[in-house]
């Protein structure tokens, strides 16, 4: 039992920002903190940490609670282990009346699995330290191997004697019962002997550092001996979300923003004693989407460390655009004659493995043309399946930018030409896109042709951005507000559905449904005069405009107008776009329709920081329950808009 006022001292000790900071890494956000939800799959960031009021609050998925709320949830610990934990971590020393008795009686199937693997790695540990065949066997091995004890230590590994039933035995003299520890893996079934028997033993921790499986490498070369034995799926364990090391490479992943990743145990705990910390193994299993997104919560740039064998490296080859398509950035190492993390550790010094990794990096696409151009030779038709092979790779990362600058890389790197590339992609990237739409929503894709960037604007302040998104606005207005443009819809029948609009009614009216008002003064009279003369004379005379304007206005106009983007040279033709026949018409409604998306979500993402802010300060439960409504609904817009605009960009 834990006191009444140690629970008080542990509370108020407690950073939420460093307990949750311990499973996703965490961004500013205001006075708050933003990170990527661990109870649900998302790809921008809607879980909320504030630290001043300890809590956090996920906005997508609405799991919302305090720092041992936290700990139960993602770690599954009970109420006194979680404060336990609490208390250890923020160095408050508690006194505890009495053990909590009955564990076994008490806990769940999952308290119940923790509780027997826990008790299992002291058991392996004591093993490999205390007795004499543990020393002989297992711990002069780990010793040849070049471990040092401590690192042995640090990574628990452990020691199952060669007895057949040497586990089963102490653990039943313990009172666990013969079920429990079939249940969890660690007796057979059947005969009711160790599973791990005769062998090393790798402990597999949870993200939070919790024993939750066990693998078993035999140290013998008889062929007939499975080299790994491993631990049955359990209530607890699912192989496919668990990356080897993370519990110890969390912290070292975020502050490297970088997390390595290799193929085995042994390779993990040789970089760990070489000093590179942020090292994960997705162990035995071929990468998972699970695991991808457990890595990609703590750093987006990932390192993958590859033996020397080609056969292994083409097949992760599928993988690793998994990585690419969940917006992770891939590099690669490729260690030399045969060499693995492992025995290059070995041979060299920490400082030299150090500066071959910081060396050897190559991005993975640029790495795997190489490999594939180098098999293709010469001849003409696998060059040309080797290029679709990269153009595939390349068209599954979601920045713009970042494909671009990659296909030009490409280009010079293996004498491809830009253009070949670049029209492959656009291919593959529309037929993407297309599989996400609905059929009658095809016509958008088609009409897009090159693919061209706007400069990143993720520095921006927000009301820098919304300001931009403002002189977009009127820049359409005035330069193209008199372009009549025809939209193509199919209705439910199957039919074409033509309707017109001027590029000032498009705008007029869509900010008008969703009564936004630019917050801009100046760029608010020069909008209200551009409407009233729309008005009265029927459409845009920029002109007229510029002379209605006082002075100072009018300059503003004047400005914006003659901003750098202007559409491509050949747009005034005709005076009027008909689509699918005027190349320029596409460009000109994507533009229309971008400014627009882009406004809005700014002025929702601005109100969004708002309510943040106002909710921390309402004392009021119940109208802190309306603002988190009105958050919860914007929210629901705002994925809205930034799904047409993701659109928008690929297809530019
Ligand atoms: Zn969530």
């Amino acid at each position: 039992m834990i006191r009444r006022e140690d629970i008080l001292r542990i509370m108020d000790a407690v950073r939420i920002e460093d307990v949750v900071g311990e499973f996703l890494q965490l961004k500013k956000r205001g006075s708050n903190l933003i990170g990527l939800c661990p109870f649900h799959n998302e790809k921008t960031p809607s879980f909320n940490v504030s630290p001043s009021l300890g809590i956090y609050k996920c906005f997508g998925c609405g799991k919302a609670g305090n720092s041992v709320n936290f700990l139960m949830e993602y770690e599954h610990y009970t109420y006194p282990e979680a404060l336990r934990k609490l208390a250890k971590q923020f160095g408050v020393d508690i006194v505890e009346d009495e053990p909590d008795a009955d564990y076994l009686e008490k806990k769940s199937e999952e308290e119940q699995s923790y509780f027997v693997h826990e008790f299992a790695g002291k058991w392996f540990t004591n093993q490999l330290w205390e007795s004499k065949e543990g020393m002989s066997v297992g711990l002069s091995y780990f010793r040849e191997r070049g471990l040092s004890d401590s690192i042995v230590k640090k990574f628990g590994l452990g020691y199952s004697p060669q007895q057949y039933d040497a586990f089963a035995k102490f653990a039943k003299s313990e009172g666990f019962d013969q079920d429990v520890l079939a249940k969890n893996g660690l007796i057979n079934i059947e005969s009711g002997n160790d599973r791990f028997r005769d062998r090393i033993i790798f402990p597999i921790f949870s993200t939070g550092g919790r024993i939750i499986a066990f693998a078993g490498r035999t140290l013998r070369s008889d062929a007939k001996i499975a080299k790994y034995v491993n631990s049955p799926e359990t209530a607890i364990y699912h192989k496919s979300n668990i990356l080897y090391g993370l519990h110890l490479a969390k912290n070292a992943i975020i502050s490297n923003d970088e997390c390595y990743l290799v193929e085995g145990y042994m390779d993990v705990i040789a970089m760990v004693q070489a000093g590179i910390n942020n090292v994960v193994a997705s162990s035995g299993t071929s990468l998972t989407a699970e695991q991808i997104r457990l890595i990609r919560r703590y750093s987006a740039k990932v390192c993958i460390l590859y033996d020397g064998d080609v056969a292994g490296i083409k097949a992760s080859f599928r993988a690793i655009d998994m990585l690419l398509a969940e917006g992770l950035t891939v590099r690669v190492v490729l260690f030399p004659d045969g060499d693995d993390p492992d025995s290059y550790a070995r041979k060299h010094s920490a400082k030299a493995l150090q500066n071959f990794l910081d060396e050897n990096k190559k991005t993975f696409v640029i790495f795997k043309a190489g490999i594939l151009f180098a098999e293709a030779g010469d001849d003409p038709l696998r060059r040309a399946e080797a290029m679709k092979d990269i153009v595939h790779s390349i068209a599954e990362i979601p920045d713009g930018i970042v494909r671009s600058l990659l296909v030009t890389d490409c280009s010079r790197l293996f004498q491809l030409e830009e253009k070949v590339l670049m029209t492959e992609m656009n291919k593959m990237l529309r037929s993407k896109v297309k599989k996400q739409l609905r059929p009658d929503e095809h016509h958008i894709i088609d009409d897009y042709a090159e693919e061209t960037q706007k400069p990143e604007q993720e520095n921006l302040s927000l009301s820098d951005r919304v300001e931009e998104a403002e002189r977009n606005i009127l820049r359409m207005l005035l330069q193209f507000g008199n372009k009549l443009i025809k939209f193509s819809r199919t209705d439910e029948l199957g039919m074409e559905i033509i309707t017109e609009s001027r590029v000032s009614d498009y705008i007029f009216d869509e900010l008008k449904a969703d009564k936004l008002e630019l917050s801009n003064s100046q760029y608010a009279a020069i909008f209200d005069v551009c409407q009233n003369q729309v008005k009265t004379d029927g459409q845009t005379n920029v002109n007229r405009i510029l002379n209605m304007l006082e002075p100072g206005l009018s300059n503003v106009a004047a400005s914006i107008m003659n901003a750098d983007h202007a559409l491509s040279p050949n747009w005034d033709k005709h005076g009027i776009y008909i689509m699918h026949t005027d190349n320029s018409m596409p460009i000109l409604i994507q533009e229309m329709e971008s400014a627009v998306l882009e406004y809005k979500h700014l002025v929702i993402v601005r109100r969004m920081d708002d309510i943040m802010l106002q909710m921390k300060d309402e004392p009021n439960a119940d109208n802190q329950m309306v603002l988190l409504n009105e958050y919860q609904v914007l929210k629901i817009i705002d994925v809205e808009i930034e799904k047409r605009l993701r659109q928008r960009v690929i297809n530019k």
